[in-house]
């Protein structure tokens, strides 16, 4: 089976602001995979900052050296994604996640099932997702969240600029959701002690990424000095990582596009639970179709931060919906994820 590329190229609805960057567009490559009849699409949705070194350019580049090291049986999973770390041993993450979901979109669609049924999971489990909010001034983040926070009882609130504090007492006046922050690395351990314990009095649930992803024992550091439960994002890429954060972390943010696919999230959220860390499905920006494959994954795991597709000022791809934060698993064989019908 050979995989075929085409761009997806998506303005955002408005700029999406991290301590590190900002994104005006979602540079994605839809992958399609055919086998008989039937054709099963992934999404590969690299960071937009190429933070973990993928960018459309390096993923076509890769695309042609996967293709010898799929199996010519689409239900072969587990050869699938072993051939996919042989071929690409490091990164490629993004470039992984879709030819692993086209393929069990592929195996759904075979045997007329949806993922999450071929995972054995109860899509009655499916966790709340969180809104995210980026980074902006407090009146506009304030607004986004009180707009949110109609729909989502829980937001998770980008910090790590000077003005966090005034940022996140904007966003508590204006709605009683739950909140989460992520810092994207943009703390100092001391810095993020001090300011957790500020943000701390708005009634936070959890703390992502505070320091450097390298940092490890900032990490333990700052967790070591509660009040906040911890949560690795850039810290933790594939299941190697996870060990390693045994103790530095209360728990870690999975994501397809760093980990490699469905299959290498099944080993990480195993790695985890075996090591007593909580378990977060996120995102990069993505479409739905990258959103929904987490989605089939989600009954497993203790938080979801699934709301991409709705920062796209136009999704091609109709998938999993969201009610009242609540994410609903389409029950359409494989992934279910179908083109929006183009309007005239
Ligand atoms: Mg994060």
């Amino acid at each position: 089976m050979r995989p075929r590329a085409e761009p997806l190229d998506l303005q955002l609805q408005r700029p999406f602001r991290i301590s590190r960057g900002v994104q005006h567009y979602a540079h994605s490559l839809l992958v399609e995979i055919t086998s008989g009849e039937l054709t099963g699409i992934g999404e590969a949705a690299p960071d937009g900052g190429g933070y973990y070194g993928e960018t459309r350019e390096t993923m076509l580049a890769a695309l042609d050296r996967l293709a010898d090291h799929l199996p010519d049986d689409p239900l072969l999973l587990e050869d699938a994604a072993e051939g996919l770390d042989r071929a690409l041993h490091h990164g490629n993450g993004a470039l992984k996640s879709a030819v692993d979901m086209a393929l069990y979109d592929l195996a759904g669609k075979r045997l007329g099932v949806p993922v999450y049924r071929l995972l054995g999971l109860n899509p009655a489990r499916a966790p709340l997702t969180s809104f995210t909010i980026g980074i902006d001034s407090p009146d506009e983040m304030a607004r986004g969240a009180r707009e949110a926070g109609k729909q989502y009882p829980i937001l998770k609130i980008k910090v790590g600029t000077p003005r966090d504090l005034d940022n996140v007492r904007a966003i508590r006046d204006a709605t009683d959701a739950t909140l989460r922050v992520d810092a994207n690395a943009g703390w100092t351990p001391k810095e993020a002690v001090r300011q957790i314990a500020a943000l701390a009095e708005y009634g936070i649930e959890l703390v992502e990424q505070p320091v450097a992803a390298a940092d490890l024992e900032g990490l333990r550091f700052v967790r070591e000095r509660p009040p906040l439960p911890i949560f690795a994002d850039e810290s933790c890429v594939t299941v190697e990582d996870v060990p390693g954060l045994a103790g530095a972390v209360d728990g870690i943010n999975i994501k397809l596009a760093k980990c490699g696919g469905l299959r290498n999230a099944l080993r990480m959220i195993a790695t985890a639970r075996a090591h007593h860390l909580r378990v977060m499905l996120g995102w990069m920006v993505g479409r739905s179709l990258a959103i929904t494959a987490a989605a089939h994954l989600s009954p497993l795991v203790d938080y979801a931060d699934l709301d991409g597709g709705l920062l796209l000022a136009a999704d091609p791809f109709i998938g999993v919906r969201v009610e009242d934060g609540k994410l609903i698993l389409p029950d359409t064989p494989g992934l279910g994820v179908s083109r929006v019908p183009a309007t005239t």
